[in-house]
């Protein structure tokens, strides 16, 4: 009994019209485990390998409709019919077609009749045969792929012959058709190098083939399309017994990609991608080139920072879209104005100035060969000079500022980290002098430096630790002299210094942002302090709360300070908002709208520190506000008929016109307060009535003014009973 054939056997197709032969040749096969599938023609034998191509194919030559030459040469066409060996059979006195046989694609032949036990040997043999070709065949496929995916091509240098092979993919990467570097001499491979690097390749082959050594470098190809391509060669000599090399083996590949990459790469990590500037890190790394013993660093240099205002501004602005086109356009302007420093600074070679963008608002230069340290503030003042051409953006047209710090080599540091660093603190120097200036460094903004970073530091932590307190300043109406409200102002319980006033760290505070938390701290504490005098039976008290400019551009801030009052159980009419009239009149369009969504969230609203700024009378009359408090520079030089009083007028005559609540501030003399009270001004706020106090202080206060006016109630009603 034979066993079940494996159906996953190889499959054997017996095209014979000699049914004997065909019954024989399957009992030898199936012997040898194989499936046997039958044909009786040539047609009927493609119809079934149409289908099912089998594994090898016995065929007779001689068969009446369709001979075996035709049905070989048809089954080869089929299409997996190219490499199934085909093993023909016949007779010994048809020993010449065996020839014709070959050339339609047999794979090998047997004379019958023959033995069984022959015929399963020389089929298993060319199964065996086949399945080495299918898998060398993949290999080489899967080599041939892998050369396409790395773009990897080989060849061949016969030195002795000076005869070159190059595979297809290694033509199609050198730009040339397939063969046409087939049997040639290395100078045609060399025809096709760019003739920048053609001396160099022509020198690495010969000497690898003197000295027999590898070699492998990168060149650039230069294709007939007038594009270059760089590829990576890499050379190999191939040894014989002996130990000498004749021929050379390689491989060629094409790097243009990798190099455009690796490219990118290195400019994305160096330089700035809108500018195309060098970034930090290159600046750094050049100017120590340029330091470096020997390179004229004996020679005087300056780095130079600058800084522009309003950065962030002009995305919110105008869209972020429109500061990098900004940007652009500073750096054109900058180069151009070191192009025209030609006096000053050497322009060739390693002395050039060398310009890069440290940061979104920081440009940076370095210069070498200034013929003294004074010279870079002409660099400087070219700089300012050409920022202050507008800048256009669509329609719109913009101006804007820039500050600048300057380093000295030697004298401020040797080292470039340092130098910039001590460049950049001159530069913070020159913005708090205000727009449009320079400034050498000096070792006295380092101390001013270390003491505003231990101001930062120590506000963070009060800011955690809670170590503000609030002191409240009444507001008093002129007339009556009873108070009509408070202002709320912070002060910040130092565990050393004591108490601070708020000019010293509320800039800090807006500087770095913590004047949010902070103000939210207000809100919450003054919400608070309303609802206790509520609790101990006192009238509500209007409130004014200082905002930051930085916290009224808050999105949603509306509905923040709602939240927060809400929170601890106040209620927005009982508080107003101080805004200073340079934060409104910033960006004076979008402030209209800030400001109904505070008017509609309940809160009034005041313009502080009025007359300081530039206010914009159209724009004025459109802010929905409810107080004017005029500035105490003004209340301060003001005499009784003599020194501003005619501003002061013009300011209280258009705070009534436009029928605002006006407030006069640091009002210190009775003199002062005459003079408002003649004016028409209604209310005011100084030392003269009282400082700023705690709140217990002022509780004593408001009952002081309720216990007046119940007695004042009472002196009425006694005189009305009087008379
Ligand atoms: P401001 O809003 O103009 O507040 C009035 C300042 O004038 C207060 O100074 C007050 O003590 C002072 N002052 C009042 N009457 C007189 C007077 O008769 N003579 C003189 N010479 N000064 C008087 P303070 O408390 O030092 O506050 C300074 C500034 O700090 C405030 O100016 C305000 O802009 C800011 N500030 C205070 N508290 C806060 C706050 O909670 N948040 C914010 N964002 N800023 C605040
Ligand atoms: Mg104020």
């Amino acid at each position: 009994m034979t066993s079940p054939i494996d159906l996953h056997s190889p499959l054997a197709l017996i095209i014979d019209d000699d049914a004997t032969f065909r019954v024989l040749s399957r009992m030898s096969l199936e012997q040898e485990e194989l499936r046997v599938e039958e044909a009786t023609s040539g047609q009927a034998a493609l119809d079934f390998a149409a289908s099912t191509m089998p594994d090898i194919i016995l065929l007779d030559l001689q068969m009446p409709d369709m001979d075996g030459f035709t049905t070989c040469r048809r089954l080869r066409q089929l299409p997996a019919g190219e490499f199934v060996p085909i093993l023909i059979m016949t007779g010994l006195d048809d020993i010449d077609s065996i020839a014709q046989a070959y050339e339609m694609g047999a794979t090998d032949f047997i004379i019958k009749p023959c033995h069984g036990l022959i015929l399963s040997q020389r089929v298993r043999y060319m199964l065996r045969a086949s399945q080495t070709l299918t898998a060398l065949r993949d290999s080489e496929s899967r080599l041939a792929q892998a050369q396409r995916i790395a773009q990897l091509g080989g060849w061949e240098w016969d030195i002795t012959q000076d005869r070159l092979e190059f595979s297809d993919a290694a033509c199609h990467i050198v730009g040339m058709p397939p063969f046409s570097l087939m049997n040639q001499p290395h100078t045609a491979y060399l025809a096709c190098v760019h003739e920048g690097d053609r001396e160099l390749v022509a020198n690495a082959l010969r000497v690898a083939a003197k000295d027999q050594t590898a070699f492998e470098l990168n060149h650039r190809i230069a294709h007939c399309t007038g594009t270059h391509r760089i590829v990576h060669l890499h050379a190999e000599p191939l040894m014989n017994e002996g130990g000498s090399a004749q021929r050379m083996l390689g491989t060629v590949q094409d790097m243009t990609d990798e190099q455009a990459t690796e490219a990118r790469i290195y400019f994305l990590a160096n330089y700035d991608n809108q500018t195309h500037l060098p970034n930090r890190g290159l600046f750094l790394h050049r100017i120590s080139q340029a330091m470096l013993p020997g390179t004229g660093s004996s020679t005087i240099g300056a780095i130079v920072v600058l800084g522009m205002d309003r950065y962030h501004r002009i995305g919110d602005l105008h869209g972020s879209g429109s500061t990098d086109h900004i940007m652009r356009v500073v750096a054109e302007r900058l180069q151009q104005s070191l192009s025209e420093i030609t006096t000053i600074a050497q322009h060739a070679g390693r002395d050039a100035p060398i310009l890069a963008r440290l940061s979104d608002d920081q440009f940076a230069v370095f210069l070498s060969n200034l013929s003294e340290p004074d010279n870079a503030a002409r660099v400087a003042q070219g700089f300012l000079q050409a920022l202050t051409r507008p800048f256009v953006i669509g329609t719109t047209s913009l101006t804007l500022s820039a500050n600048i710090g300057i380093a000295i080599p030697g004298s401020d540091g040797l080292d470039p980290e340092q130098l910039l660093r001590n460049a950049c603190t001159a530069l913070q120097a020159a913005k708090r002098k205000g727009a449009n200036g320079y400034q050498y460094f000096s070792e006295a903004m380092n101390t001013t430096i270390a003491t505003r970073v231990k101001l930062e530091q120590d506000l963070r932590i009060a800011i955690a630790s809670n170590q503000f307190i609030l002191h409240y300043q009444p507001k008093v109406d002129i007339l009556s002299e009873q108070v009509v409200g408070f202002e709320a102002l912070i002060r910040w319980q130092h565990p050393t210094r004591g108490l601070i006033a708020p000019t010293e760290f509320i800039p800090v505070a807006e500087e770095e942002a913590l004047i949010i938390p902070m103000s939210e701290w207000v809100i919450r504490s003054v919400a608070q302090q309303q609802r206790l005098w509520h609790k101990n039976g006192l009238a509500p008290s209007l409130v004014s709360i200082n905002l930051s400019g930085l916290q009224f551009r808050q999105r949603n801030i509306a509905q923040q300070i709602k939240g927060l009052v809400f929170a601890e159980g106040g209620r927005p009419q009982d508080i107003e908002l101080e805004l200073t009239e340079s934060v409104l009149m910033t960006d004076a369009s979008s402030t209209v709208t800030i400001l109904q969504e505070l008017k509609a969230s309940g809160f009034r609203l005041a313009i502080d520190d009025f007359g300081t700024g530039y206010s914009s009378l159209a724009y004025l009359q459109q802010f929905p506000i409810d107080t004017l408090k005029i500035d105490q520079a003004f209340i301060k030089d003001l005499k009784l008929g003599k020194g501003d009083s005619p501003i002061m007028r013009a300011i209280i005559g258009m705070g009534r016109a436009l029928t605002l609540q006006i407030v006069a501030k640091g009002v210190e003399t009775r003199d002062q307060l005459a003079f408002l009270r003649l004016q028409g001004c209604d209310t005011y706020q100084g030392y003269l009535f009282s400082k700023p106090v705690p709140a217990h202080e002022l509780q004593h206060l408001l009952r002081d003014r309720f216990s007046d006016e119940a007695s004042r109630r009472m002196d009425r009603s006694r005189h009305r009973f009087v008379s």
